[in-house]
């Protein structure tokens, strides 16, 4: 029997710890909160979207071809269905949504049905929970880790270490990062924290138009205005106060801020999906079929009001009706529809993003073990390392897949 250290209480240092407790080690979960899971009981808005429904391979069809290659033996190790059965065997009861997504059944405190579902099999287990407690740094000599430093001094050693303790997006819920500059040191590489499914701030904001969505258009990430198109997300966006959020913004928000870091970042919506040419060429259909059509009507029909009201403000454009468009107007229209400029992002805050890239370089990981590769006795798991899906269930996948083979491994 070996004595075992897990650091950090979320959804992949709770099932590594389960896992590693029935293998019939000496388990202690160390957590710097007072409760466990506080990221997983805010996820998913409070509903905790578990995972993904469908086959592995589809599930890891989400992830980059790097990630999903990575997350293959891990995924089937402990598959989505496996997360639900345990849940199910728990209490937990679930459904799926039209999109694939996987939550619980609707109930206050769902999201906190699932930590305690967690709880549970952890205790049966024999898993020793230590709240409360930071870690402060990582003791040893290679190949070897010997102790955990906490805030006070205490030195905790153990014959292995997990580390799992997420990214460094939402610092309040406990995860601030610092665990990757402890790695470097010991030789273990890393990215710099990245944003990633993160609300974009827009350098030109408007405020009144809080709450407004875009809908059923293409979100674009354009090198400059009117430039090559660097990426694209067909979803919604809805207006914040500062800039843009909903599920295209989230999707689109790291690769936004990699392009406004070299300074070639420009936003546009197409409402149409169709070419300019092509909505040119409908405008003038429109043009003769109904030529008493207000301008402003034609807009709405893909524009929300409030926002064509304060278009029609800034472009100080009357009752114009379509018989009278000047060529320039028709162009502008056209432009409104299939590219509504949204303009520059301003810095896409690491913290607010519902996952950090960045993190465990993979390649310093073992695929099938979790162990670092340079390091006897050191696994590692969940978003502290290099891995961030999309929206929709599928980091909490990888978290609790990673924490399972760290846990069966250490
Ligand atoms: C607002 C929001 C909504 C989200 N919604 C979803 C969703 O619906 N579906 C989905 O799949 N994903 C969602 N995510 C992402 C998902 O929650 C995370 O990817 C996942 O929780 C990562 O699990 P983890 O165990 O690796 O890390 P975490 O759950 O973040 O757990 C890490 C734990 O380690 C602890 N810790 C860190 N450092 C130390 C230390 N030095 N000493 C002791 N303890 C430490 C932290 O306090 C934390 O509790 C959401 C994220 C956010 C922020």
């Amino acid at each position: 029997m070996a004595s075992i250290f897990v650091v950090g209480g979320g959804a992949a240092g709770m099932v590594a710890a389960w896992r590693a407790a029935l293998k019939g080690h000496r388990v202690t979960l160390l957590e710097a909160n007072q409760r466990l899971g506080v990221k997983l009981r805010i996820s998913g808005g409070g509903k905790c979207n578990i995972t993904h429904d469908g086959s592995v391979k589809a599930v890891l069809a989400s992830f980059s071809k790097e990630q999903a290659r990575f997350l293959k033996p891990s995924f089937h190790c402990f598959t989505n269905a496996d997360v639900l059965e345990l849940l199910h065997r728990e209490g937990v009861e679930t459904y799926v949504r039209d999109n694939g997504r996987v939550f619980p059944l609707d109930r206050p405190g769902s999201a906190a049905a699932v930590v305690a579902a967690f709880e549970k099999v952890m205790q049966r287990a024999g898993v020793q929970v230590r709240t409360g407690v930071r870690v402060v740094g990582l003791q040893g000599r290679s190949p070897r880790i010997e102790a955990l430093r906490l805030e006070d001094g205490t030195l905790l050693k153990a014959d292995a270490f997990i580390l799992a303790t997420g990214g460094a997006s939402y610092p309040e819920t406990g995860t601030r990062g610092e665990v990757a500059g402890w790695l470097e040191k010991l030789g273990v590489a890393t990215l710099p924290w990245r944003p990633a499914l993160a609300p974009i701030p827009l350098k030109a904001s408007h405020p009144t138009w809080e709450g407004i969505a875009f809908r059923n258009g293409t979100l674009r990430l354009l090198e400059g205005e009117g430039g090559r198109r660097i990426s694209a997300f067909s979803d919604d966006i809805i207006f914040t106060k500062n800039g843009i959020s909903g599920p295209a913004a989230l999707e689109l928000s790291g690769p936004t801020e990699c392009a406004r870091r070299q300074g070639r970042a420009w936003l546009s919506y197409d409402f149409s999906g169709k070419s300019e040419a092509e909505m040119d060429f409908e405008l003038q259909h429109e043009q003769t079929q109904n030529p008493h059509l207000s301008a402003k009507n034609w807009l709405q029909r893909w524009v929300p009001e409030r926002v064509t009201d304060t278009v029609w403000r800034a472009e100080v454009l009357a009752d114009l009706r379509l018989k009278q468009l000047p060529k320039g107007i028709r162009s502008k229209l056209v432009g409104w529809v299939t590219a509504f400029p949204l303009g520059l992002p301003g810095v896409v805050p690491l913290e607010r993003g519902e996952v950090a890239a960045g993190g465990v370089v993979l390649e310093a990981v073992d695929a099938r073990t979790m162990r670092a590769h340079s390091w006897e006795n050191l696994l590692l798991c969940g978003e502290l390392l290099d891995v961030d899906g999309p929206v929709g269930g599928y980091n909490l996948q990888a978290a609790f897949s990673t924490g399972f083979v760290a846990g069966e491994s250490a």
